[in-house]
């Protein structure tokens, strides 16, 4: 499996450009060593051997993790994130690190400090972001299997735009532990695997508690895959009027609609839905996930990690010139607009605000949810976009996240699913949302439509 993937990827990556850094070496020992243990008991887990892609803000010993970012060009981290240690329990293999934008901050992948990502349906086209390169090294089949992270959308929307399954687990039910951050509050490690069923299998092996994250969460992690019955009987979906409305395309409404169907005639049953609140969803989330961002990103001074500029006289210079040169343009547009909103006489109209606003949309969800299993919508509002068609425009590139964000902001875990495909013949994603630590009643509604 091993070299099938390293294969696959000397064929394509040269145009899909997913990976950032590979590990060949250790993963063929590593491969050998797991060879020698066929038969044995510990073989016997599913993931055994199992070829995956990490994206490169999950910090991996000894192998180099850049974020996405020069300021992090030649970083060795000196441990593993939490969750690549219980990859490393389920004996899983890394092949190598995911190109993504940098400090996942993009939807796109264009905003990466080494190169771009190229959608595998259609080059001229991008995978989504920020974990790019995660969803297009599935999508072109170089791995089976890889770890995305989602802040606003990450891991759902590239899953959408490349054809793939991408889960966002509940907050706290996957340890940050080691993970890069952006927005401490919204961030959450997830799979990105071909189907519903390895993607319930990689979800098992890296959830629960972890004395190093003091967020991740003191909840029993069922077993996912047991929930896969195919049986979607009686559950209730609700399907929010926001999310088939304006701003949607008729391409992403019409899937849905027929995607409805298809549940409907395993008898679940559908209704109109509202969450009220959501349209202020990315106006909380650009406030918040920068204010977070701007302290997060305090770390990187040239003195604990990373790059260093070669031409400071004084600390003060080391500093400036250190992170002029070392962080993208998008990274300082944010760290300037957190800086700004946390400042001394805006923080009450913009932080505190904002805070008050999550509050309402979290309760929005919750109303629905005392009523409904599940919230069924599209992942994103249109297709993939072209290369280049928003990288000059944040705006238009921010409200690409608008059926996404909402989901983050209120903590509850949501899934991509493929959904058949738009008029000019590219993936189109379904989102299912559940109620906080829930996945496994998504899985089950995932499944039986797959
Ligand atoms: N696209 C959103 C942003 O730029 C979400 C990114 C993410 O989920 N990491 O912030």
């Amino acid at each position: 499996l091993v070299e099938e993937s390293y294969k696959k990827i000397q064929e394509v990556d040269g145009k899909v450009q997913a990976f950032l850094t590979l590990d060949d070496e250790n993963a063929r020992q590593k491969a050998k060593e797991l060879d020698e243990k066929l038969g044995t008991e510990e073989s016997k887990n599913i993931l055994f051997g199992m070829p995956i892609g990490i994206k490169d803000n999950i910090v991996t010993k000894s192998l180099r993790t850049t974020s996405g970012s020069k300021i992090l060009e030649n970083f060795n981290p000196i441990y593993d994130a939490s969750v690549m240690g219980k990859l490393h329990q389920a004996n899983t293999i890394t092949i190598g690190k995911l190109n993504m934008d940098e400090f996942a901050m993009g939807s796109s992948t264009e905003n990466s400090g080494f190169q771009k990502t190229f959608n595998p349906w259609n080059l001229e086209t991008v995978p989504g972001g920020s974990s790019g390169g995660s969803a297009a090294s599935v999508a072109a089949g170089e791995v089976p299997f890889s770890l995305g992270s989602d802040t606003g959308g990450s891991i759902r929307q590239p899953a959408a735009f490349c054809g793939v399954v991408g889960l966002k687990p509940t907050y706290g039910r996957v340890s940050r532990f080691g993970l890069i951050a952006f927005a401490s509050s919204l961030d959450q490690i997830g799979p990105i695997t071909r189907n519903v069923e390895d993607n319930a299998y990689l979800l098992q092996a890296i959830s629960g508690l972890d004395p190093h994250d003091s967020t991740s969460a003191d909840v029993d992690v069922p077993n996912y895959v047991q929930s896969l019955t195919g049986d979607v009987k009686g559950l209730k979906i609700g399907v929010p009027k926001e999310y088939l409305g304006e701003g949607v395309g008729e391409d992403a409404r019409q899937s849905v609609l027929k995607a409805l169907k298809v549940l409907e005639g395993l008898g679940a049953t559908w209704e109109e839905v509202s969450l009220p609140h959501s349209k202020y969803g990315v106006a909380v989330y650009y406030l918040l996930a920068s204010s977070e961002a701007s302290s997060n990103l305090a770390r990187f001074d040239g003195v604990r990690y990373g790059y260093r500029t070669p031409n400071a006289e004084n600390l003060m210079e080391l500093y400036k010139k250190t992170r002029s040169e070392g962080f993208g343009d998008e990274v300082k547009r944010r760290i300037m607009l957190g800086t700004f909103a946390l400042s001394s006489g805006y923080y009450d109209a913009y932080y505190k605000k904002a805070q008050q606003v999550r509050t309402l949309i979290k309760k929005d969800f919750e109303d629905v949810f005392a009523k409904y299993d599940v919230i069924i919508g599209p992942t994103t509002p249109t297709p993939a976009f072209k290369i280049g068609e928003k990288i000059n425009d944040p705006l238009t590139m921010y409200a690409n996240d608008i059926l996404t964000i909402p989901v983050n902001l209120a903590g509850v875990p949501g899934i991509s699913v493929p959904c058949g495909f738009s008029e000019a013949g590219l993936p189109l994603g379904l989102q299912i949302i559940g109620k906080h630590f829930d996945e496994s009643t998504i899985y089950r509604v995932a499944h039986a439509y797959e």
